[in-house]
């Protein structure tokens, strides 16, 4: 009778340890610092094409084709004049 109150004892105390660490883990998938954040450095960048030399570059320092061609990216002011010229 002890042997047998002792495992339902240590079922109990297993179930109870594995839905402890369940909720902890949850909690822990809500933590802001697993989430991967835009502003982040070390997330990857758009890298777009120069449509005027093909010279690749982030998104962030490319310069948009004005007007009806908002897909093309110009690496400096100049490629984009001589990219809307065309
Ligand atoms: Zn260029």
């Amino acid at each position: 009778m002890g042997r047998i109150l002792f495992f339902v004892l240590l079922a109990l105390a297993i179930y109870i340890a594995w839905r402890y660490l369940r909720m902890q883990r949850r909690s822990d998938g809500a933590d802001p610092r697993d989430r991967p954040r835009p502003n982040d450095a070390s997330a990857p960048e758009a890298i777009v094409r120069c449509d005027s030399c093909g010279l690749n570059l982030p998104q962030s320092e490319a310069l948009p084709a004005p007007g009806a061609e908002p897909r093309r990216w110009y690496c400096c002011e100049e490629h984009r004049r001589q990219g809307t010229a065309r």
